[in-house]
């Protein structure tokens, strides 16, 4: 037991890669694209630069874990900061507010814009705290595929305080029942579309997503979000691990229910051990045209999408930060539009985030680098030209009226990405941000594991399998495959 080939250089296939040549393997990472990283890549538009891909940056320490574990100091890799202000929340009544980092001044802030009671908002997130607490090792850290996670004491621990978990409410209703401020709630809400979901279905669990955010804070990397792909690009190389770009797998060869290793453009590779890091629907549909799919697992809702436009905006607008969200006035009818008529509403939430607002090398002077993203449904085959011209219309006219500024005029250069793309960039089914929704109680034990059962020494890891989408859960994904995966001998 040698050879172990990734499928995919995204976040989760470069941990991955990183790990398995810590535990000895002899690595080959195969990359459909000419650059490593999948979601989280970098593009320029003139003197404007662009994370293609996700914003957000929390719990940075499971990048640098991938350093020490090597034993190369991460200092000297990848660099970032603990952003002071979370985000910056707008609404259409001229209500604004700044999600502090700091526990006390989140909290003054709420009552101060929201009027209610401090001891309130703090016994929502010590609830909060307690569901991450029970569950990080049960949902998040380990297979939920295999028997011994449910005989640990950390599993029973949460079986028998199930109830503090919220399970069976769904996040809106936790919301709603604990604060009385409509805007408030709406914020709360919010944390459902950090993993695809729709407050009004996602189980209450998911307070869980905003102490991820408060407690452990915001981050930004010094050279932008691409230089995690980079940092962890830089390391599976200094651990010898080799890349192939520009060359999809075709197949993955099984022969008496175990991998043999890939094809690759019709070149056969061979292997012990292969982890898939391409979207779990497509790896079942064309690399393995002669396993049966489990297509209950496949064929569960998407999570949503986005559309994206990527502007060179030439002015500086001081009231915006890194991370700013323009919300909606109807944010129930957001959802239903998504998830029900698979549309996007006329009022959707719009976030912008600005990295030159912290990284200054990535506009000119004087100018901003916008990153407009607004929550879509999975492509269904809409019309997403007709969809796009409208919508574009649509948040200029919203953010000229809110920033009391015209906007179109202000725009320099400009870049879209649509569902379509993202499914064609990346192979992400549909293209969903972090594969299957969480819109029920059940959701994280109905992805697929990290593990196949039929087929031996073929592993999963990624967005679109357990523990889940997100840059964190991605990382913990290849960490889950790495304690499944035998030693290299
Ligand atoms: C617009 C957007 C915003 C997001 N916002 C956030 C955020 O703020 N915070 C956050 O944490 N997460 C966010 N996410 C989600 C996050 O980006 C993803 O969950 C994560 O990057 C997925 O990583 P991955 O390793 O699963 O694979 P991917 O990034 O999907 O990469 C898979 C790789 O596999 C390659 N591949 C596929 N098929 C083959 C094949 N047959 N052969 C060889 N290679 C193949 C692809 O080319 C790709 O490089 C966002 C995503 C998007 C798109």
């Amino acid at each position: 037991m040698n050879n172990a080939i990734v499928i995919g250089a995204g976040i989760a296939g470069l941990a991955t890669s990183i790990r398995l040549a810590i535990k000895g393997y002899k690595v080959k990472v195969f990359e459909a694209n000419a650059y490593p990283g999948g979601k989280l890549s970098s593009f320029k538009l003139g003197e404007y630069r662009f994370d293609a891909g996700p914003p957000l940056f929390t719990m940075p320490h499971l990048v640098t874990q991938l350093f020490e574990m090597a034993g190369v100091n991460p200092k000297a890799h990848f660099d970032y900061e603990k952003k002071e202000v979370a985000c910056h929340y707008f609404w259409s009544d001229q209500t604004k507010f700044k999600a502090y980092a700091d526990r006390n001044l989140f909290l003054d802030e709420i009552n101060k814009v929201f009027n209610e009671p401090k001891e309130k908002v703090e016994e929502y997130l010590k609830r909060a705290k307690k569901k991450y607490d029970l569950t990080h090792s049960l949902f998040l850290e380990n297979s939920l595929h295999k028997i011994k996670t449910y005989l640990s004491y950390d599993t029973i621990d949460a079986i028998t305080k199930l109830n503090c978990l919220d399970l069976f409410k769904t996040l809106h209703q936790v919301n709603e029942k604990t604060f009385s401020s409509p805007q408030l709630i709406q914020l709360f809400d919010r944390y459902a579309s950090y993993n695809g979901s729709d407050p009004y279905q996602t189980s209450g669990i998911m307070t869980l997503i905003q102490h991820l955010e408060g407690y452990y804070g915001t981050f930004i990397p010094k050279k932008g979000m691409v230089s995690i792909t980079q940092a962890l690009y830089d390391l599976a190389i200094i651990l010898g691990v080799e890349f192939h770009f520009n060359s999809p797998v075709t197949e993955i060869k099984v022969v008496s229910k175990a991998v043999q290793g890939v094809l690759v453009k019709s070149e056969y590779f061979q292997a012990d051990i292969v982890v898939s890091n391409m979207d779990v629907y497509p790896t079942y549909k064309k690399l393995l045209p002669n396993l049966k799919p489990p297509n209950k697992t496949l064929n569960q809702e998407r999570s949503s999408s986005a559309v994206i436009f990527y502007w060179g905006i030439e002015k500086s607008f001081s009231e915006l930060e890194l991370h700013n969200v323009f919300f909606s006035d109807d944010y129930k009818n957001e959802f239903v539009e998504i998830f029900k008529n698979q549309k996007i509403g006329d009022d959707p939430t719009i976030y912008i985030n600005i990295t030159s607002k912290d990284v200054p090398s990535d506009a000119p002077k004087g100018s901003e680098n916008w990153f407009v993203l607004i929550n879509a449904p999975a492509d269904h085959g809409q019309d997403w030209d007709e969809i796009v011209d409208k919508l574009r219309k649509q948040i200029i006219l919203k953010l000229s009226k809110e920033l009391k500024t015209p906007i179109e005029p202000l725009i320099a250069c400009e870049e879209i990405l649509t569902p379509p793309l993202i499914q064609k960039k990346t192979q992400s089914h549909m293209g969903a941000l972090y594969g299957a929704s969480s819109n029920n109680s059940m959701a994280a034990f109905l992805r697929h594991p990290n593990f196949s059962s039929s087929t031996k020494n073929l592993y999963f890891c990624g967005g679109s399998v357990h523990p889940g989408g997100g840059i964190p859960l991605c990382l913990l994904s290849a960490k889950i495959v790495d304690e499944l995966i035998p030693k290299a001998s």
